[in-house]
């Protein structure tokens, strides 16, 4: 799936970026994660190859800004421009995740309306305390695709209040990566996936995270293996 990252970098905000794999990452090339700059992969979505096709294929689905957060304030100036090119394409779509759900109002072009079609955007709850903070904030934001995502998943979240409005799409949950991951219990992905079901809100398990309790026994879970094991428990739900 392509990614799109206009900008680098970013700034730790609530108890999900205690282990960012940007700043790991970054960490262990020298680089401080906490500059944002452009990119030279800026402008990628209005790029064409030699043969004059974009380098986005039509019908592509685009994550964007996957070593930044698409809010972060440093990145003000530039947005509009990023709005623009989603403007220009139409045939991909984009997929927006962010733990700065608060800035959106204040960030959304002005033609935005409800919300573009092509445009979904994800808002990031690790943590009860932050569903709390973030969700009734994200349910004011207009957008024709929302998404709630429990990654990484840091406790039990009950969110059925918040389901209630029949506005989410989906509900994503996942675990931690990297060498201090925390853990991920079974239990609360399950107890999440129970209140999609008694919602009609389609769930899906993507990864179990480095460090995951199942019927009470710890399992260490190296990173390729993290997806295909939450594949294996089959527990994903379309209504
Ligand atoms: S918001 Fe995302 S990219 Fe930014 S510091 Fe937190 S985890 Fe990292």
């Amino acid at each position: 799936m392509p990614i799109w990252n206009p900008w680098h970098g970013c700034h730790k905000l609530s108890a999900g970026c205690q282990n960012c794999y940007v700043y790991r990452r970054d960490e262990s090339v020298g680089r401080d994660a906490s500059v944002v700059t452009r990119t030279a992969d800026f402008d990628l979505p209005r790029r064409r190859g030699r043969s004059g096709d974009y380098k986005l294929p039509p019908g592509s689905t685009v994550f964007a800004c996957m070593t930044s957060d698409f809010f972060v304030e440093d990145a003000d100036a530039w947005r509009p421009d990023c709005w623009q090119m989603m403007r220009e394409r139409p045939d991909l779509q984009f997929h927006i995740i962010t733990k700065r759900i608060h800035r959106a109002m204040d960030c959304l072009p002005d033609d935005w309306g409800g919300g573009w079609p092509n445009v979904t955007l994800w808002c990031t709850c690790e943590d009860q305390e932050q569903a709390d903070r973030r969700l009734p904030v994200f349910l004011a934001v207009p957008a024709r695709h929302k998404r709630i995502i429990h990654e990484p998943m840091l406790g039990p979240i009950d969110i059925e209040a918040y389901l209630d409005a029949g506005t989410f799409e989906l509900v994503t949950c996942g675990g931690e990566s990297g060498p201090r991951a925390r853990l991920c219990r079974y239990d609360w992905v399950l107890a999440t996936r129970a209140q999609c079901v008694r919602h009609g809100v389609a769930f899906h398990f993507k990864q179990t995270g480095a460090r995951f309790v199942k019927d009470g026994r710890l399992y260490r879970i190296e990173r390729r293996l993290q997806e295909p094991q939450a594949a294996r428990a089959a527990i994903d739900y379309t209504p």
